[in-house]
């Protein structure tokens, strides 16, 4: 069979996925180990065995509800290639959000040098602050052992340095004092991730659900993070649109300071930060 009619018949099997053409071009490329640009211009060549059969294997497991992502074991995340599969959530853009509020703040205040990442997932945020910040020392957190197995091999691969580690449950077992805490914590509503499992939702429901109303775990966060935070330190929290003003008034309630809210380019609000007042 040629290029073309690979890609036409699996895009037509596709079809009930968001994007069916460009999840088999990207399926095809990584089944051939050809560029999309160069298959593209190579449509009308005919395909070798070992690739048909390896895109044929990738299409049944996208067919099955697979992200391209873990069939790949690659999703780009701040222009860098990370490392992903069933133990962590893909990243999100929504969570470079995150990562551009933190590369403002550290870019305006020299004095934050240490950072801690809780709920690190692949890694994906701070990895990506190092890769923009090789000296900063920057740790990271996960209540998944298999999750911290995937951000070590991350931090590992992409900035050539492992990250200092802990399994922790947001901050409880976390040592330490620090100028920056970031956070994408499961914020999903529970009734909703049951929704999804039972419709095989590959990723771990352990990063989504975040209880009944999805805002289980954050109060908690705000309130551990204070004894985590050195005086002026700065807290960010990814949430839901819906959860981000939540967020906001809760790191009021606990004294937080200069709280601000950052929406995305669609204009929905996405993560809400704010900063340890003096004690
Ligand atoms: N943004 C994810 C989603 O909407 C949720 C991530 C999370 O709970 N931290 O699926």
């Amino acid at each position: 069979m040629t290029f073309r009619e690979l890609l036409t018949s699996a895009s037509r099997r596709l079809q009930d996925a968001s994007t069916p053409y460009l999840d088999a071009l990207v399926l095809l490329s990584h089944a051939s180990g050809m560029k999309k640009e160069r298959l593209l211009a190579d449509l009308p060549l005919q395909a070798d065995e070992i690739t048909a059969v390896l895109f044929e294997g990738f299409i049944q497991r996208r067919l099955a509800g697979e992200p391209v992502s873990y069939i790949r074991n690659r999703k780009e995340f701040w222009g860098l290639d990370f490392y992903v599969d069933s133990r962590v959530l893909v990243p999100r853009p929504d969570t470079e959000v995150l990562v551009e509020e933190a590369l403002r703040l550290i870019a305006g205040n020299p004095s934050i040098r240490r950072i801690h990442d809780s709920c690190t997932g692949s890694g994906c945020i701070a990895v990506a602050l190092k890769s923009e910040y090789p000296d900063l020392d920057i740790s990271i957190s996960d209540i998944s052992a298999d999750a911290l197995e995937v951000a070590d091999f991350n931090a590992r691969s992409l900035t050539g340095k492992a990250l200092p580690s802990s399994l922790s449950n947001l901050l409880s077992s976390v040592q330490g004092s620090f100028d920056l805490i970031t956070c994408n914590p499961p914020y999903v509503e529970h009734d909703y991730v049951e929704h999804l499992k039972e419709n095989n939702w590959p990723e771990p429901a352990l990063a989504l659900d975040g209880g009944e109303s999805g805002f289980d775990l954050i109060p908690r966060l705000i309130e551990e993070a204070l004894d985590s935070l050195n005086e002026n330190g700065y807290l960010i929290i990814e949430a839901s649109p819906v959860l981000v003003p939540l967020v906001a008034e809760t790191m009021g309630e606990y004294n937080y300071t200069d709280i601000v809210q950052v929406t995305d380019l669609a204009g929905k609000a996405r993560i809400a930060r704010g900063r340890k007042g003096p004690c």
